[in-house]
C-alpha cells in the first residue's frame, strides 16, 4: 500500500503540472480500472473533466450499465464519441468487420471518432500502463500526440508506471467500484466480439481480438 500512496502522490502531481497552463482538457475512458482511478485522480482538480468514451455500439451490456451507473453516482462530463455510421449501417455496407478486417473496423468505430474529438482538446489524459502490453512498454508520462491534422496535443499517462496491484489498492482505498466482468475473470475488456478470457494469465491482454492485434489504434500517432 506504502508504494501506491507515493505512486498517487506523483500521479496527483502529474495532474497539477498537466492542467496548470491549459484549458481544453478531457480524459478517455473505457470504463476499466486504471481508467476509473486516472478519471479520480484528475476530479480532484476538474470534477467536469469531459471523459470521453468510444461509444463503438458493440461494447457489453455490463459496460453500459456501469457507464451509466458511474455516470450518475460522480455526476460525470459524460461525451459518447460516436462513429459516423451505426452498427447495423456498417455491418450493412461493409459486413461484420470485427471478423474480417478489425483493423478497419477500429479505425472506423474508434480511431477515426476519438481522433475528430480529440481536436477541441490541447490535453489528454488516459490510464494507460506500461506493464499492460509490450506495445505500451516505452510509455512516457509526458507526451506529445500528433492528430492527423497536424495538431499536436499533450498527452498525459498518470499511471504509466503503476501495476496491477496498485491499481487495484487504489480502486479499494478509494471505494471505486469496478466492472463486474473483471469477477467473471476479464483482465482487459473492449468491445464484446473482440474481448474473451485471458488466454495467457501472465498477460491481461490476451484475450483481445484472439491474439489478431495487440492495439485497436487509438494510441498510435499516423505514421509511426
Ligand atoms: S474492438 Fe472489435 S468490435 Fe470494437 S471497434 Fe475494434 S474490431 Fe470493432
Amino acid at each position: 500500500m506504502e508504494a501506491t500512496i507515493s505512486k498517487s502522490a506523483e500521479a496527483r502531481a502529474a495532474v497539477t503540472e498537466a492542467i496548470a497552463a491549459q484549458n481544453s482538457i478531457c480524459l478517455t475512458c473505457s470504463f476499466q480500472a486504471e481508467d476509473m482511478v486516472a478519471l479520480h485522480l484528475v476530479r480532484e482538480h476538474l470534477p467536469k473533466v469531459p471523459v470521453l468514451f468510444l461509444e463503438t455500439g458493440y461494447h457489453f451490456d455490463e459496460v453500459y450499465k456501469y457507464r451509466d451507473a458511474m455516470t450518475a453516482r460522480y455526476d460525470l462530463n459524460l461525451v459518447n464519441v460516436m462513429p459516423e455510421r451505426t452498427v447495423a449501417e456498417q455491418e450493412a455496407q461493409f459486413g461484420v468487420l470485427y471478423q474480417t478486417q478489425p483493423d478497419q473496423c477500429c479505425k472506423l468505430r474508434k480511431v477515426g471518432p476519438l481522433f475528430n474529438a480529440l481536436e477541441n482538446y490541447d490535453v489528454w489524459f488516459t490510464g494507460l500502463r506500461r506493464v499492460q502490453s509490450p506495445t505500451r512498454a516505452n510509455l512516457q508520462v509526458f507526451d506529445t500526440f500528433p492528430l492527423p491534422s497536424g495538431k499536436k496535443l499533450s498527452k498525459v499517462s498518470i499511471l504509466a508506471d503503476w501495476s496491477d496491484k496498485d491499481v487495484w489498492d487504489f480502486a479499494k482505498q478509494a471505494d471505486i467500484p469496478l466492472l463486474p466482468l473483471y469477477q467473471a475473470g476479464y483482465t482487459s475488456i473492449g468491445c464484446e466480439p473482440c474481448t474473451a478470457l485471458p488466454a495467457d494469465p501472465g498477460n491481461a491482454r490476451s484475450g483481445r481480438w484472439a491474439g489478431r492485434k495487440l492495439e485497436c489504434g487509438i494510441h498510435i500517432a499516423e505514421g509511426h
